[in-house]
Formats: C-alpha cells, sequence, structure tokens
C-alpha cells in the first residue's frame, strides 16, 4: 500500500529525513517509535505534503500512484488520512459542518455524490458511537475548548467518518488518559485493523501499544528507520531507551 524508498527531506536548509526507507502493506500496523527530533513528525509532514517540506530525494508510492506528485487534497482525496500530534482549533466552524464538508469534498474529488444531510447525520451518530462522543461535541466549534482527550477522541471520530485507507497517526496518545486511551486505542482498531488498510503510529510510548498490536515496530532515529522487530521491540526500548536498542 505504502512503500517509501530512500526518502530525503529539508526544512529550509536542513536535512531531517536522510534517506527513510519503510514499506506498509494493506492489513498491518507499523508503529515507529524515535527519541525527540529524529523526525517523526516530519516524516509525517512529508507524506502529506505539507508546504515547507521539501523532498531532495527518493520516492513516496501509495496505492499505484506516485504520493509526491499529488497535492495535500489529492493525497487526502486518494485515501489518506493524517492525525496531529497538536489538532488545529477552528473558531465558528462546527464539527459537523467541518465534517461534512471535508467528506463531501474528497467525494467529489474521487467522482462520488456527496452525503445528503440526513445520511451524513446517520453516519457521524454511527462514528461518534464508536468512539464514545457525545453529539453535543460534534456541534461544538472543531476543537475549540476541547481537552487534550476530547481533541484526540474527536480526531478519532474524523477519521471514522473520514474512513482512510491509511492513516498516519502522530503522537495520537499524548496527553492522554488512561480511560481517553482505551477510547482511542479500540477506536483505532474498529476502524482501521481491516484487510484493506494500513496505519503508521506514531508514538513515544508502549502503552498505545497495548491497546493497538502493531505487526511491526520501527525505531527512527537521525532520520532514518534504524531497527524493525515486532511487538517485542517496543517493549524493548521501554527498558532499555533508544540508544542502547537502536546503537
Ligand atoms: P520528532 O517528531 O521525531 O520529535 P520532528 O520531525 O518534529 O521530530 O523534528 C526533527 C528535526 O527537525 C528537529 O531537529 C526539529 O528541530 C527540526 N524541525 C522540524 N520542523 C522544523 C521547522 N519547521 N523548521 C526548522 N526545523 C525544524
Ligand atoms: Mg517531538
Ligand atoms: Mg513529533
Amino acid at each position: 500500500m505504502l512503500k517509501i524508498e530512500n526518502l530525503h527531506a529539508q526544512v529550509g536548509d536542513t536535512e531531517i529525513l536522510k534517506g527513510l526507507s519503510l514499506e506498509l502493506n494493506a492489513g498491518e500496523i507499523h508503529a515507529i517509535m524515535g527519541p525527540n527530533g529524529a523526525g517523526k513528525s516530519t516524516l509525517s509532514y512529508a507524506l502529506g505534503g505539507r508546504p515547507g517540506y521539501e523532498i531532495t530525494a527518493g520516492s513516496v508510492n501509495f496505492d499505484g500512484q506516485d504520493l509526491l506528485e499529488l497535492d495535500p487534497h489529492e493525497r487526502a482525496a486518494a485515501g489518506i488520512f493524517l492525525g496531529f500530534q497538536y489538532p488545529v482549533e477552528i473558531p465558528g466552524v462546527s464539527n459537523l459542518q467541518f465534517l461534512r464538508e471535508s467528506l463531501n469534498s474528497q467525494r467529489k474529488s474521487r467522482g462520488e455524490e456527496p452525503l445528503s444531510g440526513a445520511e451524513f447525520i446517520k453516519l457521524a451518530k454511527e462514528k461518534a458511537g464508536l468512539l464514545k462522543m457525545d453529539m453535543d461535541m460534534l456541534k461544538r466549534a472543531v476543537n475549540v475548548g476541547f481537552s487534550g482527550g476530547e481533541k484526540k477522541r474527536n480526531e478519532m471520530v474524523q477519521m471514522g467518518i473520514i474512513d482512510p485507507k491509511l492513516a498516519i497517526l502522530d503522537e495520537t496518545d499524548s496527553g492522554l488518559d488512561i480511560d481517553a486511551l482505551r477510547v482511542v486505542g479500540s477506536g483505532i482498531n474498529a476502524i482501521m485493523r481491516k484487510p484493506d488498510k494500513a496505519v503508521l503510529l506514531i508514538t513515544h510510548y508502549q502503552r498505545l501499544l497495548d491497546e493497538v498490536k502493531p505487526d511491526y515496530v520501527h525505531v527512527l532515529a537521525d532520520g532514518r528507520i534504524v531497527k524493525t522487530g515486532g511487538p517485542e521491540l517496543a517493549l524493548q526500548l521501554e527498558e532499555e531507551g533508544y540508544e542502547a536498542v537502536a546503537a
């Protein structure tokens, strides 16, 4: 589904990704762990096509397409969902409006009919229920005044509604209490643990991986994948630290 080969990316004059290669198949969940400043967020921005993240070498193939040729909204319409470490607040726009517009604009890009108001509300209710989110939260302005946990839960509801092929989740577990972590973990499993989908889960902590069992764990250090293993690698990292394991 996703094949990244020798990716080099820079921000300004600084090279941050230095030859990163990674392959994900449909049906797989991959975790990426690594020290602060290793380039984890840069990888998700580069895959999302964020302005200012310049790809200087390498290739990314997504579902048979050259991803780097697509602009950010085409990448989203092609089925890539990005979850961010710090979700944005959008005052004056309700979650429901925002989600319906996002979904229908993606559907339009794919040549699909927009959902009607009633169809959309039915879908939103179903996905909010899955994440145990009150519909009242979906009527409020996007993320405004939401706690860290509520923002993450909201992001998972967005993911359920958008129904992507590939989710790239950057520290979705940061700032979550144990209950919220379980809800988010079971949300990821319910929405994305499917034979035709894949997840790239960027996390510092083992505890999310207790909820969402990864098939592979990678260590990203200094702009490259320096080690790959199974779920046991995350446990080893937690016990021994990145330096000992990835040196
Ligand atoms: P991680 O998510 O693994 O903690 P990041 O991808 O956020 O790492 O950052 C990797 C490196 O790139 C860091 O040294 C960081 O300071 C630098 N960096 C990230 N974004 C920018 C930016 N917009 N301008 C300058 N340097 C940046
Ligand atoms: Mg960081
Ligand atoms: Mg980061």
